[in-house]
């Protein structure tokens, strides 16, 4: 299989940092000048596959390269997103965080439709959320990829609803 930032990895294609575990590296067709991605070397192809500590890793990289953003070309704001799943339209299979850096009337846009729920919908999405997180905090340690039956969110195949809620069930 071969995988579109891989391939960039090795050729070390705009990279503008990387150590043992990550690299920081422009975006081919950037949002904005500037769009940067913080991915792992290694491949991962969302995040529910990667063990905590490159997770953490890929956090701090993505605030430091907001902060270098902010530095170096004056912008006065960054997104932060991750596709993460075929669900949420991810177009290439390897875990990576988007930092956009953004300037007030750059004409961008990332708002979204509020969805007008009843009480009755979030008091149940409220109830079967807080059962199954109340344990996150005091999780240990993810070394191990979770296994996702049949890789399902990693895969073409998913289907859409299916791998949240089986991240969600696999908590104890
Ligand atoms: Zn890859």
């Amino acid at each position: 299989m071969t995988c579109q930032y891989c391939d960039a990895l090795k050729a070390k294609e705009w990279v503008v940092y990387e150590d043992d575990t990550a690299a920081v590296m422009l975006h081919k067709s950037p949002a904005m000048p500037g769009h940067l991605l913080v991915m792992p070397r290694e491949h991962f192809t969302i995040m529910e596959q990667t063990p905590d500590a490159v997770v953490r890793k890929l956090a701090a990289l993505a605030n430091k390269a907001s902060t270098s953003l902010l530095q170096v070309l004056g912008a006065s704001g960054t997104n932060v997103i991750i596709e993460n799943g075929t669900g949420a339209e991810q177009q290439i299979p390897h875990l990576s965080i988007n930092i956009i850096p953004r300037v007030e009337g750059d004409g961008l846009s990332f708002q979204w439709q509020p969805k007008k729920l009843s009480d009755e919908q979030m008091g149940l999405a409220e109830l079967q959320l807080k059962e199954q997180t109340k344990s996150l905090g005091v999780e240990p340690e993810r070394k191990e990829p979770i296994r996702l039956d049949d890789n399902k969110a990693a895969g073409e195949t998913v289907k859409k609803s299916d791998y949240m809620t089986k991240q969600l069930r696999r908590v104890p």
